[in-house]
């Protein structure tokens, strides 16, 4: 075992497991999540730091580009789609999170069409539902430069995914009788900042105020 890793395993049981020991000790038997969280399974987006939550806090699900399959899609991601089922139906989770975030590779790679990824079979089929998005970026962003399209890529890809989220009735009903409400968030790796979708603006607004804007409040 890499050294590294055991080391992270001994400062996890001598510091962070006594920090939560009684917390642990109660959560053996069962979990009360109030969230759960579908980020993308980059290295850089780490859930539960960014939520800075405690053991039992968020239900998480990860993969490439922070997908949820379409319920027309042909085949079903059936590892995503029971990981929601049961964060919906068993643990009454109150909130859905979709976060994508900044220099996403599946978004990238999805961008940049087949090149680069003829050697990766499974994962050239896993992005093709993000080709129209592609489409999308080209027709509103022609000419703006690459940072800009992969940027409005990403989060044209959360919004996509909350769309596949309400084609399901078991989470439609629950949106419609206020026990279940979505979000759609974009984490910005550089600077640690988080914009969410405004339905009202119809755009992706910082959640957190900036210092400067607090003072001026
Ligand atoms: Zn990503």
């Amino acid at each position: 075992m890499r050294e590294r890793i055991k080391r992270g395993l001994e400062s996890f049981q001598r510091h962070t497991y006594k920090e939560f020991e009684t917390l642990y000790q109660e959560l053996e038997t069962q979990q009360h999540p109030h969230t759960l969280f579908i980020g993308c399974s980059d290295s850089r987006v780490s859930p539960e730091r960014l939520l800075n939550a405690a053991p039992g806090d968020i239900f998480v699900l990860r993969n490439i580009a922070n997908s949820v399959p379409s319920i027309h899609a042909d085949v079903y991601d059936t590892t995503t789609l029971s990981g929601i089922e049961y964060a919906v139906l068993v643990l009454n989770v109150k909130t859905i999170i979709v976060c994508g975030h900044s220099n996403c590779g599946g978004c990238a790679a999805a961008l940049s069409g087949k090149q680069g990824l003829s050697e990766l079979h499974y994962t050239q089929h896993y992005l093709q539902p993000l080709e129209g998005l592609c489409e999308e970026v080209e027709a509103c962003a022609a000419d703006e430069p690459y940072k800009e399209k992969a940027k409005l890529m990403e989060e044209l890809n959360v919004l996509e995914q909350l769309k596949h989220l309400k084609e399901y009735d078991f989470i439609n009903e629950r949106i419609a009788d206020g026990r279940l409400e979505l979000e759609g968030w974009r984490y910005d790796i550089g600077s640690g900042k988080v914009e969410r979708y405004d339905n009202t603006d119809e755009q992706f607004q910082p959640i957190i105020a900036s210092e400067k804007n607090r003072k001026v409040q």
